[in-house]
């Protein structure tokens, strides 16, 4: 990846990196993303063009080693991408039909266009120019459309043009999962649209998710209309209209294609296909499509860009990274999003890796939501809110009280997580406990509080976000159970996000006992719990336990546990990650670093030789040290010591020596975590760490299954690190509280916050901060820098100095 502040720019074509290139390629608009495969291309095992809509799901059954799976993924809904060409007596414009020269990719994250420039030939030695500009709308977000140019180099004569909507694609995306159904797809309807155009209805075979769209196609010579259209005949699942007409050498035909795409969920709109119609017949030609696009892109990086300067070699990639990865959380999660019942899919809109499931990833976007998109944050908070009744009944089925919402959630908050995973270095499927991992009750009450604490939203937490953390609460509370020997409570079988450890070794039951995480959370989240009754004030409360039938006795129970659950420790301050951890094996870290070189998936690995993670201390990502992420070392101390665990001011030093140590990062979120923490202890360790996580998604060689989809949690949360740890933006009821603590490679840094519906610019750099509040600001903005405080009027700029 090379290119400039704002360009992600990648030239010629690797097979093995085509994957790649289309998942950080892609376009979207927070309703659809569209994978950035070449317009020809066709899922041949190197290309693979896909289309996902948020919330567009689908559940199939397949036979697995002997037994019957149920899975529900984000489907890939048609491809509208299809545009080529041919001479009259020639090959259709393929990547296999034809050899491709000088191929330049540009995705320009500033007018959210994706340009691509190649010269072709073809086997009789004609040679072609092909240009493409192609967007997916981010003003109107249920348009698309591809500007392409063709221009016959040493040639002339009859040329067709091609275009075509295609809904006989599947579910194949991913090689793990290719054994399994992937037909998700009937397509219902297709045909001519009147005057001009063809559409295309396709439906989910179990869910009954409808997407129409809509393709509009003119070709000019000269700038005027040419050419003659027919449609194809409607091949099955297939619809679209050719074009012939003659070209002279060195001349250009430009073709443009204007796509619409209706869900039978999308905000506003009726019925799909006589939608999808509707809006071909509106949309205005490419060119002011293209200029709109730019000017909402403009407007939302007037908002949401993070500039961030660096020094070295890499301070260009770096900021174009940082910028990349804020380009695609926007095109998974825009202000489109909002009011679509959707979660936050932890590999965004981009591919088919992890079925498009919500996981407690979310946990690392919130923060940075809440801080620049409230209202947006709030939406996909009420996601969760709509799932309690399922959360509700996951608790039950296991015998539990309250809500216990599920590892992996999809359409309609059911537990999607499968029971068996596939490890490819062995072929077999092995049983996955991860559903045990409990802990993603506690992200989403972080959330809702989060949410809370940065809006100052009471009216959000009166009306919804109180009932999830009582729920969850209850929840806890039900799960963790009275250990006589030491009068402590615990909780057993859950896992912890560090995912090599399903059980103790040789355990027939997946679970361990007493997850440091999992045990602290669920306490924090019964203290939350009593605030959340304070706050909501006596008539709500009074509501608020009736309805929930929340007695005195189950309060005293909260209570109670929140003093006394267990957490095993296994040194001085040296908090174990589950109780027993320190009878496990230490791990021979360089004999497999020996042997195998990239040992990040070390689960795959042990198992594929027989043997199990869960022998040995070794984490696939931070887990103990979630803790440290996630609060202040203040409040941390006062939870351990309301627990009677007094925690030492060296326990973060303490447990990130010990379990960084002993860490592969088989998760991108891993590097991510600790390169928050380590920056508290040690500046250049953590910038060095910074770096590595930014290279998650955008190293083609780190970057395994980026193909797959992005890595948004990763990417929210280097995010996350840059506005948290290095500005140091701490909204509070007093007011926005700023603490700068830049790495010495981070020179500068520039970026706009929202405090209580205020838009604020920040500057930070080495010597000072520059605060500017906006003009249509009413009232003066509380700023608090160490132990002053000022008040910046609107239109008003604050200068300090910083000491160097
Ligand atoms: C990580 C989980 C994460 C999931 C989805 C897994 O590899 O271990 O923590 O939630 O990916 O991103």
């Amino acid at each position: 990846m090379t290119g400039g502040g704002w360009t992600v720019r990648y030239e010629g074509g690797r097979p093995e990196a085509e994957g790649h290139h289309e998942s950080l390629l892609a376009l979207g608009n927070g309703r659809f993303v569209t994978r950035g495969a070449v317009e020809e291309s066709v899922a041949d095992g190197i290309h693979y063009p896909g289309t996902y809509v948020a919330g567009g799901y689908d559940e199939l059954a397949s036979e697995v080693a002997g037994r019957t799976v149920v899975n529900e993924d984000l489907v890939n809904f048609p491809n509208w991408l299809p545009l080529t060409f041919r001479p009259e007596d020639g090959e259709w414009l393929s990547p296999e039909g034809y050899a491709v020269f000088s191929q330049v990719r540009e995705l320009s994250l500033r007018e959210g266009l994706l340009r691509r420039r190649v010269r072709v030939r073809d086997a009789a030695g004609r040679e072609t120019r092909v240009e493409s500009v192609r967007l997916v709308h981010m003003e109107k977000p249920y348009l698309a459309a591809i500007e392409y140019l063709v221009t016959p180099l040493n040639w002339s004569g009859g040329i067709r043009i091609r275009s075509s909507l295609d809904g006989t694609v599947t579910n194949a995306g991913v090689a793990r999962y290719r054994g399994l159904e992937g037909r998700h797809l009937e397509v219902v309807e297709f045909g001519p649209v009147a005057p001009e155009g063809v559409y295309l209805i396709a439906r989910t075979r179990q869910s009954g998710f409808v997407v129409a769209q809509g393709a509009r196609t003119r070709v000019f010579r000269g700038g005027s209309r040419a050419g003659d259209h027919h449609l194809l005949d409607g091949e099955e699942g297939r619809v679209g209209e050719e074009v012939r007409l003659e070209v002279g050498e060195g001349e250009t035909v430009r073709v443009e294609k204007v796509v619409s795409l209706f869900t039978s969920r999308t905000p506003g709109a009726g019925e799909p296909g006589e939608e999808a119609r509707r809006a071909l017949s509106r949309a205005p030609e490419f060119t002011a499509l293209e200029m709109a696009q730019r000017l909402a892109w403009q407007a939302l990086w007037r908002k949401y860009d993070v500039e961030m300067v660096t020094r070295g070699p890499e301070g260009d990639r770096e900021r174009l990274t940082l910028r990349l990865y804020v380009f695609h959380l926007l095109q998974t999660i825009s202000p489109h999003s909002e009011g679509l019942d959707v979660g936050v899919p932890a590999r965004g809109l981009h591919g088919e890796a992890y079925r498009g499931h919500v996981f407690w990833d979310e946990l690392f976007i919130f923060p940075v939501l809440d801080l620049r998109a409230p209202t947006v944050a709030r939406s996909l908070l009420l996601y969760r809110y709509h799932r309690l009744d399922a959360a509700r009944a996951l608790a039950a089925a296991e015998g539990y009280r309250g809500a216990m919402f599920p590892w992996q959630s999809g359409s309609d908050g059911e537990e999607e997580t499968q029971r068996v995973h596939f490890n490819p270095l062995s072929g077999r499927w092995d049983p996955d406990h991860s559903r045990l991992q409990r802990h993603v009750n506690a992200a989403i009450v972080y959330n809702v509080w989060q949410y809370f604490r940065v809006t100052g939203d009471r009216t959000f937490l009166v009306d919804y976000g109180a009932e999830i953390v009582l729920e969850i609460a209850r929840f806890w509370s039900s799960l963790a159970t009275w250990r006589e020997s030491d009068r402590r409570f615990e909780i057993v079988g859950v896992m912890g996000p560090d995912e090599y450890h399903e059980g103790y070794p040789g355990a027939a039951e997946g679970g361990l006992r007493n997850n440091a995480y999992t045990n602290v959370m669920a306490v924090w989240c019964l203290l939350r719990a009593f605030d959340v009754l304070k706050l909501v004030g006596p008539s709500h409360r009074a509501e608020l336990t009736v309805r929930l039938g929340l007695g005195r006795e189950e309060m005293e129970r909260w209570d109670s546990i929140s003093r006394r659950m267990y957490v095993a420790f296994h040194g001085p301050g040296l908090i174990s990650q589950f109780e027993g951890y320190e009878s496990l094996l230490e791990f021979p870290w360089e004999f497999y670093r020996a042997k195998y070189g990239d040992i990040q998936r070390l689960d795959r690995i042990l198992k594929a030789e027989g043997d199990s993670p869960d022998r040995y201390r070794v984490s696939k990502q931070a887990d103990v040290n979630m803790l440290f992420y996630l609060f202040e070392s203040s409040e941390l101390r006062s939870l351990f010591a309301r627990l009677g665990y007094p925690l030492s001011t060296d326990a973060l030093r303490a447990n990130v020596a010990y379990y960084l140590d002993r860490t592969s990062h088989g998760s991108t979120l891993s590097k991510t975590v600790y390169a928050s923490i380590v920056h508290l202890l040690d500046r250049e360790a953590g910038w060095r760490l910074f770096v590595e996580a930014l290279e998650n998604d955008v190293d083609e060689a780190r970057s395994g299954t980026t193909s797959e989809g992005i890595h948004l949690g990763a990417m929210g949360g280097t995010l996350e690190i840059v506005l948290r740890r290095y500005a140091g933006v701490k909204p509070t009821t007093r007011g926005l509280r700023l603490a700068p603590q830049l790495p010495d490679r981070l020179l500068r840094l520039r970026f706009r916050v929202r405090y209580r519906g205020r838009w604020l610019d920040v500057l930070v750099s080495h010597r000072r901060l520059v605060v500017r509040v906006d003009l249509d600001v009413v009232d003066p903005v509380p700023i608090l820098l160490g132990d002053l405080r000022f008040e910046v009027p609107p239109g008003r700029m604050l200068r300090i100095p910083l000491r160097p």
